[in-house]
């Protein structure tokens, strides 16, 4: 997409959808122009049922091992616990997901119709991003149709996954005598349990090793897992941690190692970038280079890139358009469900893949499995080993670095509380 057209876009926003802000009072200001015929049977059967109840609960999760640090953070450790809702209708039927903030945000919505909770069109309004996840479930369940063809059913059903969970375990104080076999033993577990591509933490030098020190431990660690896992895809992400010499440096040294992506090699700018796409061609490294998930401001008001900035997202665009991004890795949250539905078309129309950010919580690689089953263009899936023992996430398969999904009713995944 030119610069221009993205500008355009943003004055025009999304006109009739908005209108649907001011409140569920006023929510056949939703109603899009160009309904299907199906479309309008799915939204009428909505119309029967009502939010009846909302539980709220607090859920943990564990990792299979000590998940060591980044290069801007300390450990991510064993695991950690987020809220979740249940939503029934006064028809008996149940949905669930993650869900944010406190119930007597929410509570005022009980009572309210499905079909003014949400538009088979295009999701939820930005007033039920908190319990958006729990109502694409719900009206999943309702309408008997697994949320990907709620979306539209136009991608995959299966999508390539990487394992997110290997980070600097070879600084971790359990591990230091193995060094670079730590991290070895990290994608040998993930192996084990289905997953083809690993996505290596980069830029030791950063916080925990000496700048040079850690490029070389960087590069050693890339080499040791390209050669160990000859058929399985190597991505690698800095969290901005290098500098432009280093990164540049980096691609030389691992250009004979097929990467997949290299994901925030420093902050975004275009000199810097327009040097590593110079020396990534040199060197022959094909990689895709993936940005957009480190935020400085927040929006002050959402807009359909979420809390986003426009700014922020207008540079991205305009980076992409130079052929400096490759893919956005925007975070699920934080541009929200519902957004990443509306403007994928957006990404694609520039040329750009996605590959949503979904570290740390276990059951955003599902949602994000129907969204790339629902809309396409999503590359791969950023995948979290950790598992809770309220979730049965059994209809989910990996099977050869894809994970496949189901095509029960809602997200699929079962709340055992
Ligand atoms: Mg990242």
């Amino acid at each position: 997409m030119k610069r221009r057209d993205f500008l355009k876009l943003s004055a025009a926003g999304c006109g009739a959808f908005l209108a649907g802000q001011a409140g569920i009072r006023h929510a056949a200001a939703v109603q899009p122009i160009h309904r299907t015929t199906r479309q309008e049977v799915s939204q009428r059967s909505l119309s029967s049922h009502r939010l009846d109840r909302i539980q709220t609960w607090r859920i943990s999760e564990r990792f299979p091992r000590f998940v060591g640090r980044n290069a801007r953070r300390g450990p991510s450790g064993r695991g950690s616990s987020y809220q979740v809702r249940r939503l029934t209708t006064d028809t008996g039927i149940s949905g669930w997901g993650m869900s944010y903030g406190p119930d007597d945000r929410i509570n005022r919505f009980k009572g309210a119709k499905l079909s003014d909770l949400f538009d088979t069109e295009r999701g939820t309004r930005d007033e039920l991003r908190p319990i958006q996840m729990p109502l694409f479930d719900l009206v999943g369940r309702a309408l008997g149709k697994p949320v990907h063809e709620i979306l539209g059913g136009r991608g995959p059903e299966k999508c390539p996954i990487y394992s997110g969970a290997i980070y600097f375990e070879d600084l971790e104080d359990q591990h230091r005598q193995k060094g670079v076999d730590a991290v070895l033993a990290a994608c040998q577990q993930d192996y084990r349990t289905g997953y083809r591509a690993f996505k290596l933490k980069m830029g030791r030098g950063n916080r925990w090793m000496e700048p040079e020190e850690g490029l070389q431990r960087d590069i050693e660690v890339t080499r040791a897992v390209r050669e160990r896992f000859p058929d399985c895809k190597v991505l690698v992400d800095a969290n901005n941690g290098w500098s432009v010499e280093h990164a540049v440096r980096y691609v030389e040294a691992v250009a004979d190692c097929d990467l997949f992506w290299i994901e925030e090699p420093f902050e975004e700018n275009r000199e810097g970038l327009l040097r590593l796409r110079d020396a990534m061609e040199k060197a022959g490294c094909g990689a895709y280079i993936a940005e957009g998930e480190a935020r400085k401001e927040q929006a002050k008001e959402m807009w359909r890139y979420g809390g986003y900035t426009k700014k922020f997202v207008e540079r991205l665009y305009a980076l992409a358009e130079e052929n400096l991004v490759d893919v956005f890795v925007m975070d699920l949250g934080i541009v929200g469900f519902s957004n990443w539905w509306r403007i994928m078309p957006e990404l694609q129309k520039a040329g750009v893949k996605a590959s949503p950010h979904l570290w740390v919580w276990s059951p955003r690689p599902y949602y994000c499995a129907h969204l790339a089953a629902g809309v396409g263009n999503v590359v791969i899936l950023e995948g979290i080993p950790a598992r809770s023992k309220n979730i049965d996430y059994s209809a989910f398969k990996i099977k050869d670095g894809n994970l496949h999904v189901p095509e029960k009713p809602g997200w699929g995944l079962g709340l055992k509380v």
